[in-house]
């Protein structure tokens, strides 16, 4: 039975579930998969996590759509990147098969909790890889729990898809070109929670980080990668320091599928004058649209939309990737995964 809950009124906080997933790894191996009814952890206070970082997750969703079934986007590549953040931070790689049978029994055992299609909303998966081992000293893990843990989350524009301001922050980098900007890290978050609370208090929706090293070209705005649009083109930054988004890759396949040109290279920030649409990507919104860009250093506006309204551009790969997710236009590349119906 779907509950009976008021879709229309999630945020993106925590709304209880009924079950989540865990598998330890302790002796080189991973154990066997656990249901467990339980939203707590029982953790040693010396777990290395807790101290020292050892910490990594991913964030993806599960789409109720138009034909019964509920459909999970991608998560193939959520495997991929976590194993790319465990080599980046010493921890043991989850296989692909492990994580994609724990994601799928997440989301089957609360399917009652994926929203109606039509209230917009989503199931949001969190699949998160600590290290537990108790230790003082600094040194990696060698236990380890991963879990898979589902919440339902609102639709990210509750007014509709439109486009919103964004700032341009020096005083704080959110990770360094040879740190572990790339590597989905609780650390990195921590890193940002500054800018983002000043970009808020000053009214924008988001912070937009420069790289680090020379303040010269664009990295990445908030938890989202960024894109412009100019002549036919999709263009995103190169950078070390950035993470490698998933949306922003389907939406770089899409742009090609319908015959833009895409680059994927460094942005200086005056090029910004020159993009006739900008975005900032990621699972949450899919895409949300820059209205403008202020950087206050310099007192220059990069505006993108002077009404609110998404660029025509924005809006067809918005459509385009929303119906591939939901099931309604052919996913020719394989992307999802029907896990119930
Ligand atoms: C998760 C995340 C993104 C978006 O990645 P998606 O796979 O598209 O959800 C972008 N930047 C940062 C810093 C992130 O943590």
């Amino acid at each position: 039975m779907m509950k009976d809950l008021d879709w229309s009124n999630l945020s993106f906080g925590y709304l209880p579930t009924d079950y989540n997933v865990r598998c330890y790894y302790c002796n080189g191996k991973w154990g066997e998969i656990e249901i467990c009814s339980d939203a707590y952890l029982k953790l040693h206070m010396a777990a290395i996590c807790l101290h020292y970082g050892q910490a990594a997750f991913e964030g993806l969703k599960a789409y109720r759509c138009p034909d019964g079934r509920i459909r999970v986007f991608r998560m193939d590549e959520n495997a991929a990147r976590l194993q790319a953040t465990g080599r980046g931070i010493l921890m043991p790689e989850v296989p692909t098969e492990l994580f994609e049978e724990m994601v799928t029994k997440a989301v089957r055992l609360n399917q009652d909790y994926v929203p109606t299609y039509e209230s917009g909303a989503t199931l949001y998966i969190r699949p998160l890889l600590i290290g537990t081992t108790a230790h003082v000293g600094i040194r990696s893990s060698e236990d380890f729990v991963f879990i898979v843990f589902v919440t339902p989350v609102g639709p990210y524009f509750k007014g509709g898809f439109a486009a919103n301001p964004y700032v341009i922050i020096r005083d704080y980098d959110r990770s360094a070109p040879l740190g572990t900007g790339m590597y989905k890290v609780g650390g990195n978050y921590a890193a940002s929670l500054r800018a983002n609370s000043i970009a808020h208090e000053k009214g924008y929706v988001s912070e937009f980080y420069l790289d680090a090293k020379e303040k010269k070209y664009i990295d990445e705005c908030g938890a989202a990668n960024f894109f412009g649009i100019k002549d036919n083109t999709y263009i995103t930054p190169k950078s070390t320091s950035i993470l490698p988004s998933i949306t922003n890759k389907s939406l770089m396949q899409i742009a090609t599928d319908i015959g833009m040109n895409v680059e994927c290279r460094p942005v200086p920030v005056e090029e910004l004058s020159t993009f006739e649409e900008a975005g900032a990507c990621g699972t949450a919104a899919v895409i949300s649209p820059i209205s403008y860009i202020d950087d206050l250093d310099t007192g220059v506006r990069y505006t993108f939309s002077k009404d609110g309204k998404p660029g025509p551009i924005s809006t067809k790969l918005y459509n385009h990737l929303c119906a591939i997710q939901y099931g309604i236009e052919e996913d020719r590349h394989g992307w999802t995964k029907i896990v119930v119906g």
